[in-house]
């Protein structure tokens, strides 16, 4: 069945049916001309939005759609998460073309609201729309967090260790094999990275705890590559940083395989977007209390660097000493090809 055959109130009353229970604190959800929810006293309200788009974010010839539906929140949720925020309340914005699947987009939905539930995340209203040609796929998710619990960019200070977690680069591997394989996996450690690319998992109890415990000073999570998203808290701090890389984490799938696919290593662990783990940095003097908090994460968590001043600027160095940085760039959506 084509989604022209129900239309837009069909899908919206489908989409309506799937959602959960409200939670106590919803007071209108999908139905109205917008949601009511009670505030809690004394927190900060934190809003993200992020888009997808067909052609650009995802190829559909190659994602299922219920992985693209988790996927679209887990991308929001990650930024959440590294405001050391806790996640509440989620819309949708969908332009669909009228000759889409019905059953596509009720997996793409049991994607998104499996993924919401695993995180406390109530799907409270959207819009939706019909395109010409292509999908896009808006979500904009609310969180909140008590005054002087959020992490922004900006607290970094010389000195400060800088922590990411997880491991880096997968999800790029796991995209050049998406390429090459149209998605199918021939061996656990292919899964692993395909899994990687397509089904990322936001670090939303890493995120929340080093807020609710005042552990990290600023931190961004890793879309667009460490080497990118770094200089995003050194401009916002107005500091320099050195990162080690032979520290920089990765996975035994992607060491394995990356040289398959000419990929040098730490380049790639440092050039590769997606991964959406966190990075932070923290005062030396609570590094004790880092590695207790990281013990119960699954991720892991590994010390990559040290915040320097802002004259020293960003220096990526391996045992021998600095190494040549200045052709590595993150993703930018203008700049690159
Ligand atoms: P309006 O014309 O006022 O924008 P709509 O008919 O677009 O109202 O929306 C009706 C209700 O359905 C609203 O509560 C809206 O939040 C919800 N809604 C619309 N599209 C979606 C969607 N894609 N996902 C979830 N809720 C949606
Ligand atoms: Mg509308």
């Amino acid at each position: 069945m084509e989604l022209r055959e129900i239309g837009e109130f069909g899908l919206i009353a489908r989409i309506r049916e799937k959602t959960p229970l409200p939670p106590p604190g919803l007071i209108r959800g999908i139905g109205d001309d917008a949601a009511i929810s009670l505030i809690t006293p004394g927190t900060q309200l934190v809003s993200t939005v992020d888009l997808l788009v067909e052609g650009v974010h995802f190829d559909l010839s190659f994602t299922s759609p219920l992985l693209l539906g988790r996927k679209s929140l887990a991308v929001n949720l990650s930024d959440i998460a590294a405001m050391g925020a806790k996640p509440s309340y989620a819309l949708i914005s969908l332009a669909v073309p009228p000759q889409t699947k019905v059953e596509f987009l009720d997996d793409f939905i049991s994607g998104f609201l499996e993924m919401a539930e695993a995180n406390g995340v109530s799907l409270i209203g959207g819009d939706t729309s019909s395109s010409p040609e292509r999908l896009f796929i808006g979500v904009t998710l609310l969180g909140e967090g008590k005054k002087g619990e959020l992490i922004w960019r900006s607290g970094a200070q010389p000195g400060d260790d800088l922590y990411v977690t997880g491991t880096l680069g997968d999800a790029l591997l796991g995209l050049y094999l998406a390429r090459k394989r149209k998605g199918i996996a021939i061996s656990p450690a292919e899964a692993y990275l395909l899994d990687r690319h397509f089904n990322p998992t936001p670090r939303v109890q890493e995120g929340r705890s080093l807020g609710e415990k005042g552990l990290a000073r600023a931190m961004i999570d890793l879309s667009d590559g460490l080497f990118s998203d770094l200089r995003h808290i050194c401009e916002e701090s107005k500091v320099g940083a050195t990162v080690w890389v032979e520290q920089i984490p990765q996975s035994e799938p992607f060491r394995s395989l990356a040289p398959g696919y000419q990929l040098p290593t730490w380049r790639s662990a440092l050039q590769g977007g997606e991964d959406y783990e966190l990075l932070f940095s923290a005062s030396p003097q609570r590094a004790a209390e880092i590695r207790q908090l990281a013990r119960d994460w699954k991720c892991g968590l590994t010390c990559i660097g040290k915040i320097e001043p802002v004259s020293a600027g960003i220096a990526i160095r391996d045992e021998r000493g600095p190494v040549d940085s200045t052709f590595l760039k993150g993703y930018d959506h203008f700049a690159n090809p």
